[in-house]
Parts: C-alpha cells; sequence; structure tokens
C-alpha cells in the first residue's frame, strides 16, 4: 500500500489521498517561498534547574507565520523541510537567529547587572542537517560570529541520529565534540538508542520525553515513582556522567516528583509556555537577576 512506501508517497487513485497530496505540495510551495521570504521566527522556552528552582535556558523552537495568518506548527513543516532536503538552509537560519537572540539577551543584562548570566540555549537539530559535511564547522562560525562561547550552545537530536549515522554524520559528532559543541538526545526513550553508542558519544544531557513525564501522574497516586521510566532514565543519565532534562512538566505534582528523583532540569507549561522575543527579555530579567526564584504565575504567556 502507499501509506507504507513513506510520509510522503500518497494514492493518487484515492480520492482522500489525492487531496492530501495536493494540500501538501501546496504546503511544499510556501515553505519554499517562506524560506526566501524568511516567515519564520523564534520562540523560547525556559529550561529550569529543578533543585535550585531558577532559569538556566531556554530551548528555541521555530514557528511558522503562514501569509494566510495562520501560525503552522513545526511538528506539520518540519517533517516536509526533511523530505524536501529544504531543512538544511532553514536549518542554518534557525541556529543564526537562535545564537543572534542569545547575544542580545547577554548583552542586555550584561548592562543591568554588570555580569553576563550564563544562558544557555539549546537549538533542535534534525538527522538530516547531520549529514553536510561541514556542519560543525559552520556552527563554530556562527558562534564566532555572535561572540558566544561554545559551551552555552547544545544541540538537541534524536535517538534515530545515533543509530542511523554513518561516516559523515560520525565526522560531524567527533568534529562538534571538538570544539565543545554539546549535545542533547531529545525524546529520550522513544527511539532506539543502543547503549554502547550513547556512551561513546559525546553526550551530555538526556532529555525525558514527555509521555514519561505524563505517567508520572498516576505513578505519583499510587506510589510507584521509583519504578517508573522517568527514574530509570534519570538513573542511567547520572551513571553515564549526564545530565537530565525533564520535558512537559504541566503539574506541580510531576515537579515535586522529578525533583525528588533528583532529575536535574525541568521544561513545561507549568513553569512556562514557549515565549516570544520580546516576552523573552521580560521573564530573563525578572528570573535570572542574583538567581531569584522563577516566578511561574507572572511568567506565563502566550
Ligand atoms: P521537541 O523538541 O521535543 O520540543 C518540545 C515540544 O513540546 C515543543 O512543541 C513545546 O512547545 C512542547 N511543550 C513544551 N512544554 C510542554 C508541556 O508542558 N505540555 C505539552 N503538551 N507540550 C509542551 P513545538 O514547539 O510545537 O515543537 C514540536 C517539535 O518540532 C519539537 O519537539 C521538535 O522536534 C520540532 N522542532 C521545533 N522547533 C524546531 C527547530 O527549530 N528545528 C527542528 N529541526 N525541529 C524543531
Ligand atoms: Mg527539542
Ligand atoms: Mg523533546
Ligand atoms: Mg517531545
Amino acid at each position: 500500500q502507499a501509506k507504507n512506501k513513506g510520509r510522503n508517497r500518497y494514492d493518487i487513485f484515492n480520492p482522500i489521498g489525492r487531496n492530501q497530496a495536493i494540500a501538501r505540495l501546496e504546503l511544499e510551495n510556501d515553505l519554499r517561498k517562506a524560506i526566501e521570504r524568511q516567515e519564520f521566527c523564534m520562540y523560547f522556552q525556559p529550561i529550569i534547574c529543578l533543585r535550585r528552582n531558577t532559569l538556566c535556558g531556554f530551548e528555541a523552537l521555530v514557528r511558522w507565520h503562514h501569509p494566510s495568518g495562520k501560525m503552522i506548527s513545526p511538528l506539520d513543516f518540519i517533517p516536509i523541510a526533511e523530505d524536501t532536503g529544504m531543512i538544511n538552509e532553514l536549518g542554518w537560519w534557525i541556529v543564526r537567529a537562535s545564537l543572534r537572540q542569545m547575544r542580545l539577551w547577554q548583552d542586555q543584562l550584561r548592562v543591568q547587572s554588570g555580569d553576563r548570566p550564563r544562558l544557555w540555549v539549546n537549538v533542535n537539530v534534525s538527522p538530516i542537517q547531520l549529514k553536510q559535511a561541514n556542519f560543525a564547522q559552520g556552527v563554530q562560525q556562527i558562534l564566532d560570529e555572535y561572540g558566544l562561547p561554545n559551551f552555552l550552545l547544545k544541540l538537541e537530536i534524536t535517538e534515530s541520529c545515533l543509530l542511523e549515522s554513518t561516516g559523515t554524520e560520525n565526522q560531524c559528532l567527533a568534529d562538534l565534540k571538538k570544539y565543545g559543541i554539546k549535545l542533547c538526545i531529545d525524546d529520550f526513550g522513544t527511539g532506539y538508542s543502543s547503549l554502547s553508542r550513547l556512551h561513546e558519544l559525546p553526550i551530555h544531557t538526556l532529555k525525558i520525553d514527555s509521555a514519561f513525564v505524563k505517567d508520572l501522574q498516576t505513578e505519583y497516586q499510587n506510589g510507584s515513582c521509583h519504578n517508573s521510566i522517568a527514574s530509570t532514565i534519570i538513573k542511567l543519565a547520572h551513571g553515564l556522567n549526564m545530565d537530565v532534562v525533564a520535558e512537559g512538566i504541566e503539574t506541580e505534582e510531576q515537579k515535586l516528583v522529578l525533583r525528588s528523583l533528583a532529575c536535574d532540569y525541568g521544561q513545561g507549561y507549568l513553569l512556562s509556555r514557549p515565549l516570544a522575543e520580546d516576552a523573552v527579555y521580560d521573564y530573563i530579567s525578572k528570573n535570572c537577576m542574583d538567581y531569584h526564584e522563577i516566578q511561574p504565575i507572572e511568567a506565563r504567556s502566550s
């Protein structure tokens, strides 16, 4: 069946499949124009140290303002950008836009506090981008351009990157390591990483997928948190000398449990939604000065 041949194949003899194929082609054309016209923007979601309850960094998340006025989710256009190869060009725009903003905030805050805050930024990278021979060099060049130290950048990759990696990707991962650019495994636990690969590569952080954080809610109620997948991932990460971030924290219970399980960092709607550029600066100045406790209620927006 056509469906089984890949996500960009449609059965044109089936009217539903045909409409989908047309809609998809239109989106593909719009995406091509969107890259030329730069219709994208970055949102930034705070990452919080659970132990100290302080702001530590952000994850940069791309958004597309479609000319129709709709805001299109990355879940809908990143796969198309990947299938068509447009992800490389878009990916460079994303790295540049994320680092430019970080530099701006660091400067603004230094003026305010006399000290440059050490906020990191996590940038999502698609496995396809790692097939570019000079990927690591390109990232290094942008870091230099904005005068940011490499240790403030983390690239989020998925487990499939590790599994499928061949010559170019391996070289790319080795170069990133050489430059001291950190790697983070996104949605950890949903793919099929081999533990030995995980150990070999310069991976700094595991991100617990939000599905396992959701499970903690019931596990909290029936007292089985210590046997949960989340707990297992935290122990694994620490055993491998890695940090661990929990994503999709939506309730106070989830946050409390994660903290009691010694999870290092957290991210989720409870702490803050992803913020538009202009909201980030306010968020940082409220939450970053002298390590104030974060203020989750006021910080909520978007
Ligand atoms: P991800 O990297 O796992 O990002 C986390 C997603 O969870 C984000 O969705 C974020 O808005 C959402 N989220 C955060 N906290 C909560 C919560 O408490 N509850 C719930 N239900 N959701 C939460 P978003 O921004 O729609 O991005 C979706 C996915 O698209 C990302 O998943 C990532 O795989 C991809 N993506 C986003 N931005 C980029 C990018 O710049 N480059 C690439 N290659 N992929 C991106
Ligand atoms: Mg991510
Ligand atoms: Mg994730
Ligand atoms: Mg996820």
